[in-house]
């Protein structure tokens, strides 16, 4: 609870029997014990926890037992490819093809599901994020979009197993592989769970990141937002904070992107989940000139189970979801900036860890032999996350106008990417 390996996914919180909660939402957001807890709820606790261990092998094999395909990078799945809903309004509101959204309305229309664990905006406090339980397809699009600030999504575990119906579940990788830990002990908590849905995963970013983007506006306190969004307009979309006053700000997400280095949440640098393995169906931004340059939004679409691909099946054939398959190699393509992160750089950074005598996840594998350059590559990001994180760097920031810092970051970040291109390529 109190190292970088927790990833906030909120399962300790919500088996607690209100004994932990999460502590300053707006600042650390770590988990608090607020009442002794026994033996049996501590082992319970441990074995749901994601952050401290997560057997990839072992889950594969469990889950997947007859998979098709599978790949270090992208995990065992049946089809990739790539898509959108079909229906203009799902597109539009989702944060990239509307895929997520659009099969958790088909699969409430077929009467598969009764309800779809998703995350929404709190409505007292309309900055933080708040998981509910959505049973219509207004609610369903209410929650649809990225939401790139910390959220602890299983803390509703107790409404998920009080729910009388079958349930669709959508959470990042480390929420998802806590709630695939609660399946494999039986906890009741998670019987009502039939499908499993999730976005790939960069990083999460601390609350700080909105305090820090309305001081650089110049702006009201984050106690005056009435709405704030991630991934607002025409794909890829813009951060978007609406406050009392009727101030609206609106930056590029690519712009936005900038806060990235400064908030990032540390576990997401721990993570080696890119895509969401552990999932019925999980879905990407299909990030590609070729779409990009036709705004509107696309998806990348990964069917990992036979469940999730029969959907993705029935939803095609019926004309929900336009899909057009891709190759593996496609796909990593795509994403190499990701999975180079997630599957070179965060198994080199557990080692960093490791070095330093600090705890480290056990996933159970580990990808290793990367060139030397890439350990020299990894240890400029390391360094530079550890000095854009302090306050210092963060005031500094602050004080230029987010316009062009933002136009400064995009621009760096190409070149960066130009350059460390080979070594990032190298043997991907
Ligand atoms: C924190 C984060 C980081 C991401 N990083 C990348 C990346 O690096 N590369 C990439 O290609 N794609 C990334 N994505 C995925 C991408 O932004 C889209 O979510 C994905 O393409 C699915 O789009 P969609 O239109 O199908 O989803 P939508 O139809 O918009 O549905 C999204 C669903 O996800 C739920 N959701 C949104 N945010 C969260 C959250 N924080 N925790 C739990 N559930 C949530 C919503 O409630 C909704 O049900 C990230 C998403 C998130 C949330």
């Amino acid at each position: 609870m109190n190292s970088h390996l927790c990833n906030r996914c909120g399962s300790c919180v919500g088996l607690s029997e209100g004994k932990i909660r999460f502590r300053d939402k707006t600042g650390t957001y770590t988990p608090e014990i607020l009442h002794p807890i026994d033996d049996q709820l501590a082992d319970t606790l441990l074995e749901a926890c994601s952050g401290k261990n997560f057997n990839f092998p072992e889950y594969q094999k469990k889950i997947y037992p007859e998979a098709s395909h599978f790949h270090t990078f992208i995990g065992t799945y049946e089809r990739i490819g790539i898509g959108f809903a079909k229906n203009s309004e799902i597109r539009s509101k989702g944060a990239s093809g509307g895929i997520i959204s659009s099969v958790l309305v088909w699969l409430l229309d077929h009467k598969l599901i009764d309800g779809a664990v998703v995350l929404g905006m709190d409505e007292n406090e309309p900055w933080l994020t708040q998981a509910f339980i959505a049973t219509t397809r207004e609610e369903i699009l209410k929650a649809a979009q990225s939401k790139y600030i910390i959220s602890s999504t299983n803390d509703i575990l107790p409404e998920i197993a009080a729910f009388k119906g079958n349930l669709a579940y959508v959470g990042l990788p480390g929420q998802v592989q806590s709630i695939r830990k609660l399946q494999q002990i039986g906890h009741p908590s998670v019987q009502n769970i039939k499908y499993i849905f999730g976005p790939f995963y960069g990083n999460t970013l601390h609350f700080s990141s909105i305090k820090s983007f309305l001081k650089t506006y110049k702006a009201d306190s984050y106690e005056n937002i009435t709405k704030l969004y991630f991934r607002y307009g025409e794909w890829p979309g813009n951060m978007r904070i609406e406050l009392k006053s009727g101030r609206i700000i609106e930056l590029k997400k690519f712009h936005a992107n900038y806060l990235i280095p400064f908030h990032i949440l540390r576990n997401s640098l721990y993570c080696t989940d890119f895509a969401n393995e552990f999932t019925d169906l999980s879905g990407g931004d299909a990030w590609a000139p070729v779409y990009e340059e036709r705004g509107k939004g696309f998806s990348m679409i990964i069917s990992r189970s036979a469940k999730g691909d029969e959907i993705l099946s029935q939803m095609v054939a019926d004309g929900t979801i336009s899909f057009s398959q891709i190759e593996e190699n496609e796909a990593i393509d795509m994403h190499s900036h990701g999975y180079d992160f997630k599957k070179r750089g965060s198994f080199i950074r557990i080692r960093f860890r490791k070095w330093l005598g600090k705890s480290i996840p056990d996933y159970g594998y580990e990808i290793k032999g990367f060139p030397f350059s890439r350990y020299v590559m990894e240890l400029i990001i390391s360094t530079m996350f550890i000095i854009l994180s302090t306050n210092m760097a963060r005031w500094t920031i602050e004080q230029f106008s987010p316009r062009f810092v933002g136009n400064l970051f995009e621009k760096t970040r190409t070149l960066w990417k130009k350059s460390t291109h080979k070594i990032k390529r190298n043997e991907l």
